[in-house]
């Protein structure tokens, strides 16, 4: 049985598609102050993804939102949960092309049963109307059906701007805020301030 479950476990680790592995271990509160320890502890009792909350991260880029969204991933598929991580760009790609390549499609499937979606980086890259349509369509299907994780270096007031439409962005935004918490990260970006050099 414990085979068993360490297999599954490596099958569920792989599937989310973390492209590095983070640990909340690793992560120095010190350094980020927008999050308590005691929020991380909560967090980490998963009862949010049981309960289907999301969780947004904004802030500026290298102040930890891919690191915490894949640490408390991990830890989720330590616990059991279906996971699925892609970046904004990625599931875009996924989207359109569903319908032509399995690869795709196995994806889309995979993110629609999972419990946790993580969606990276919303915002670094322009948004077509018809990308918008359809991430608001994959927001409707997962919304009280899965968590969600979105990172954003964008602030909620200029989601609009992101998705080029009032109607469709309020329609998203109501559908991830309904039970959501929130987190607006500051600080200075930790890859700048721990500057790898090589001489
Ligand atoms: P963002 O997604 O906000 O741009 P990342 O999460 O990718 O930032 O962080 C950039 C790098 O700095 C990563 O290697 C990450 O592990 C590290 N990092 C960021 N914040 C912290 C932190 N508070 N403690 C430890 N490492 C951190
Ligand atoms: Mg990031």
């Amino acid at each position: 049985i414990e085979l068993r479950d360490k297999k599954a476990q490596e099958r569920r680790l792989k599937n989310a598609g973390f492209p590095v592995i983070k640990k909340i271990e690793d992560f120095d509160l010190d350094f980020q102050r927008s999050i308590t320890k005691k929020q991380i502890n909560r967090l980490l009792e998963m009862e949010w993804i049981d309960r289907m909350y999301n969780l947004i991260f904004l802030g500026p880029p290298g102040v930890g939102k891919t690191h915490l969204s894949i640490s408390l991933g991990y830890k989720a598929v330590e616990q059991g949960y279906k996971v699925s991580f892609v970046t904004m760009d990625n599931l875009m790609h996924v989207l359109k092309t569903q319908e032509i390549s399995r690869k795709s499609k196995g994806k889309m499937n995979r993110i629609l049963s999972s419990s946790l979606v993580i969606i990276d980086e919303l915002g670094y890259l322009p948004i077509t109307r018809e990308e918008a349509n359809l991430f608001f369509q994959l927001i409707s299907a997962l919304h009280e059906q899965a968590s969600i994780i979105i990172t954003s270096n964008k602030g909620l007031e200029d989601w609009t701007e992101l998705l080029g439409d009032l109607a469709l962005t309020t329609a998203v935004l109501d559908r991830i805020t309904y039970r959501c918490e929130l987190f607006s990260m500051s600080g200075k970006s930790y890859r700048l301030e721990h500057r790898k050099s090589l001489f």
